[in-house]
This record gives structure tokens, C-alpha cells and sequence, in this order.
């Protein structure tokens, strides 16, 4: 076993926030979520350069998305249920509007929009966009609901200027 297999993701890591804040409960304030996101980008943009910065972004949201997937979702059901039970458990967790807007199951490929988007919405426009742990997200799910590796760009995103984050998802060749 490698000597860092200690710090590897579990989902008992979110803990058991019943218990832990009886008072506070489970939700906390968007801006406090956004605070660490981006300090932490700073952060690593500026040890590593923006680049690899987003694909550790990118890479955290794919795992994310795995676990995800095997925790909060029934990989195991037709594909229009499973894009179902995401869209209400995003809804539900508050992470966004996700609408599906094209579904092509031949070609595995796909086009995800997220409205009100958790990381990206009403922040400044930048031009550029900054959902890479987004991107990931929908890679990690859709890896293991089909079984096979994706690759998901952010094409639209609020700091491009536009009002919905729109994501394409295609196999990876
Ligand atoms: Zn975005």
C-alpha cells in the first residue's frame, strides 16, 4: 500500500454532520464555498501556474463526480432515470438547474447546461471560463455510470459572459 493512501478520498470523510452540527445543520453560505474554492485557486495558481492548477481542479471534480455517482446515485437504472435523479439531486444539494440538452447515447456524446451554477454564477466577467472542477464532476459521473473514460469542456459560463454554464461531454480517444 503507498504510504499516502491515508490521505485518498473516502466519502466517510464528509462525516457525520448530523451529529457534528446539531445547531448549524447542513447548509452553510455560497460565498463561504466560493471563498475557499478560489482562495484555493489562487493558491495554486500561483505554486503551479493556471494550467495545472485547473487540471487539479478539473481532476478534484472528477473524483467528486465518481464518488458521487457511487454514493448519491443508482448507477444501475436506464440512463434517462439516472439524468433524472442527478437533475433533482443538484436541484436538491442546491448545486445548480442542470438541463440536458442534447443526448446522443450512439455516439456517447452529450450536452449538459447548468443554471445558477454554484461556482460560476454572478461572478465577474472574465471571459475565461472557470468551471474545471464542473468539467470534472460530469466526466467522474458519466465514467462510471457508462464504464468508459470522458472528457467534459466547459464551452459557455457565466464569467464568459453568458447566463447558463454549458458543458460538452464525448468520449475520450
Ligand atoms: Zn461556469
Amino acid at each position: 500500500m503507498l504510504s499516502d493512501d491515508k490521505y485518498s478520498f473516502r466519502w466517510s470523510d464528509i462525516g457525520d454532520i448530523s451529529l457534528g452540527r446539531s445547531n448549524l445543520g447542513n447548509t452553510t453560505n455560497v460565498a463561504v464555498y466560493r471563498l475557499m474554492q478560489y482562495t484555493m485557486r489562487s493558491v495554486l495558481n500561483s505554486r503551479f501556474g493556471s494550467e495545472l492548477a485547473s487540471e487539479m481542479f478539473y481532476e478534484s471534480g472528477k473524483l467528486a463526480g465518481q464518488e458521487f455517482c457511487k454514493n448519491r446515485l443508482n448507477c444501475n437504472q436506464p440512463f434517462n432515470q439516472f439524468l433524472a435523479q442527478l437533475q433533482e439531486q443538484m436541484h436538491t444539494l442546491n448545486i445548480g438547474i442542470l438541463r440536458i440538452e442534447k443526448i446522443d447515447l450512439e455516439n456517447m456524446n452529450f450536452v449538459l447546461a447548468v443554471a445558477e451554477d454554484l461556482d460560476c454564477s454572478g461572478l465577474p466577467i472574465t471571459n475565461e471560463t472557470v468551471c474545471d472542477y464542473d468539467e470534472g464532476f460530469f466526466a467522474g459521473l458519466l465514467g462510471v455510470y457508462t464504464n468508459k473514460d470522458f472528457e467534459v469542456k466547459e464551452v459557455d459560463c457565466w464569467s464568459k459572459g453568458d447566463r447558463v454554464c454549458r458543458f460538452t461531454a464525448n468520449l475520450k480517444v
